[in-house]
C-alpha cells in the first residue's frame, strides 16, 4: 500500500513530537508499506515568522514573504528525516523544488497545476520513507510560492491524487471532524463520516479542520481522506463521495468570524452596474460571499456583500476608486463586527424545515439575523460577531446531535 500521512503544526510542535510522528510513520513503514509523509511547520512557526517580517517591513513584497514562510516547512521535513535516521530508518526529505511541485506564480495564495512523480517514487524505490514539505510550490519563474494559509492539506491530497495513493490520513490536534467546533460547543460530537460536499461547506465555513481546496481536490479525484488525531489511535473522520445512507438532517453547525460586510449605498438602478462592481472586484482578487441587492427605490439600489475581513480594505478601496467613473453610488459602508453561523447536511435537501428551524433558535437567543444566504445543503446567517458563541450554542442545541 502506498499511503500519505499529513500531519499539523501541532503534531510536530518539538522533540517529543516529532518522535511521537517518526514512530507512527515507521510503524507503517515496517509493515511493508510505501510511506509518504507531508509535515507542516513545527507548532505556530509561520506566525513566528510573519511576525518577524512584519517587524522588518509591514509591506513586504510577497515573494520575499513566501521565501521565508517556505524555512518554516523545511525545518520540519528536515528534522523529521533526522528522527526517522536516529530511529534506524532511512528517510529523505525534500522540498518543493525536488519534488518538483509546480504552482501558478501567484505569492502567497499559488495553486498547485503539477507534481512530478519520478523523485518521489525513486526514492520509495530506495525503500526510504519519503517526507515532503507542506504548503509550498515553486512558480514558473523558479520563485518559491505558497499555497495560502492550511494549504499542507492540499498538498498531502494533491500527492496522494498523483501518486494514486491508497490512503490519505491528516492528523491533527482533535479526533476528527464534529458536530460544531468543540471549543465553542463542549457538547459537540465527533462524526464517523462526512461527505465532500458536507465538509467542502463546512471547511470554507470555518470549521477549521481542513484547508478547503484540499476538499476540492479529494472530491475531484476521488481521494478519499481520514482525519484523526496525531496524539491518540481513535478512529478519525472519513470524508467520501456518499456518507451512510442513513444520512443526518443537520451534520454540522459552524461559525466564521473571519468576515467583513460592505454595503455599497444608492448604486444606480440600471442593468450592468452589479457586473461592473463585481468584476471591478474580481479584478482585485477579492473573493466575494453572501449577496444581498436591496429593491430599487428612486432609481437606486443597494447592493450589500461579504468579504474575508482582511481584503475589506481593499474592497472598499476598489469601489471608492470608481465611485466617479463606472460605479457612481452615495455611499460604502463597511462593518467588521459581523461573523456568519451556518448548518451544513446533505439532508435537508429533502427536508424543507431546517432553515426555520434555525432561525427559530436564533429568535429564541435573541440573536439579530442581518443576511442570509442557502445552498442545497447549507443555510448561513450572518449576525452581529459578539452574538456568535451564542448563536452556535443555540443552533447546535436546536439540531440534537
Ligand atoms: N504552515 C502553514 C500555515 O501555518 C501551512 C499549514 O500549516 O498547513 O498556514
Ligand atoms: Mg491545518
Amino acid at each position: 500500500m502506498l499511503i500519505v500521512k499529513k500531519f499539523g503544526g501541532t503534531s510536530v510542535a518539538d522533540k517529543e513530537r516529532i518522535f511521537n510522528v517518526a514512530k507512527r510513520c515507521i510503524e507503517d513503514y515496517k509493515k511493508g508499506n510505501d510511506v509518504v509523509v507531508v509535515l507542516s511547520a513545527m507548532g505556530k512557526q509561520t506566525d513566528v515568522l510573519l511576525d518577524m517580517a512584519k517587524d522588518i517591513n509591514p509591506n513586504a513584497p510577497k515573494r520575499e514573504l513566501d521565501m521565508l514562510l517556505t524555512t518554516g516547512e523545511q525545518t520540519s521535513v528536515a528534522l523529521m528525516a533526522m528522527a526517522m535516521h536516529s530511529l534506524g530508518v532511512p528517510a529523505v526529505s525534500l522540498n518543493a523544488f525536488q519534488v518538483a511541485m509546480h504552482t501558478s506564480a501567484v505569492a502567497g495564495n499559488a495553486r498547485l497545476k503539477k507534481i512530478d512523480k519520478e523523485r518521489i517514487t525513486h526514492e520509495l524505490e530506495q525503500k526510504k520513507i519519503v517526507i515532503v514539505t507542506g504548503f509550498q510550490g515553486v512558480s514558473k519563474y523558479d520563485d518559491y510560492t505558497t499555497l495560502g494559509r492550511g494549504g499542507s492539506d492540499t498538498t498531502a491530497v494533491a500527492l496522494a491524487a498523483t501518486l494514486h495513493a491508497d490512503a490519505c490520513e491528516i492528523y491533527t490536534d482533535v479526533d476528527g471532524v464534529y458536530t460544531a467546533d468543540p471549543r465553542i460547543v463542549p457538547d459537540a460530537k465527533k462524526l464517523n463520516e462526512i461527505t465532500y460536499d458536507e465538509m467542502l461547506e463546512l471547511a470554507s465555513l470555518g470549521a477549521g479542520v481542513l484547508h478547503n481546496r484540499s476538499v476540492e481536490m479529494a472530491k475531484k479525484y476521488g481521494v478519499q481522506l481520514v482525519v484523526r488525531s496525531s496524539l491518540n489511535t481513535s478512529e478519525g473522520t472519513i470524508v467520501k463521495e456518499d456518507a451512510k445512507m442513513e444520512k443526518m438532517l443537520v451534520s454540522g453547525v459552524a461559525s466564521d468570524k473571519n468576515v467583513a460586510r460592505i454595503a455599497v449605498i444608492g448604486l444606480e438602478d440600471k442593468p450592468g452596474v452589479a457586473f461592473k462592481l463585481f468584476r471591478h472586484l474580481a479584478n482585485h482578487n477579492v473573493n466575494v460571499d453572501m449577496i444581498l441587492q436591496s429593491i430599487g427605490r428612486d432609481n437606486t439600489k443597494d447592493i450589500s456583500f461579504t468579504v474575508t475581513e482582511d481584503m475589506a480594505d481593499v474592497a472598499v478601496e476598489t469601489v471608492e476608486n470608481h465611485r466617479d467613473g463606472s460605479l457612481k453610488c452615495k455611499e460604502v459602508k463597511v462593518n467588521k463586527n459581523v461573523a456568519k453561523v451556518s448548518v451544513v447536511g446533505a439532508g435537508m435537501q429533502s427536508n424543507p424545515g431546517v432553515a426555520a428551524q434555525m432561525f427559530e433558535a436564533l429568535f429564541d437567543a435573541n440573536v439579530n439575523i442581518q443576511q442570509i444566504s442557502t445552498s442545497e445543503i447549507r443555510v448561513t446567517v450572518l449576525i452581529a460577531r459578539d452574538d456568535t458563541d451564542k448563536a452556535m450554542k443555540a443552533v447546535h442545541k436546536e439540531f440534537d446531535f
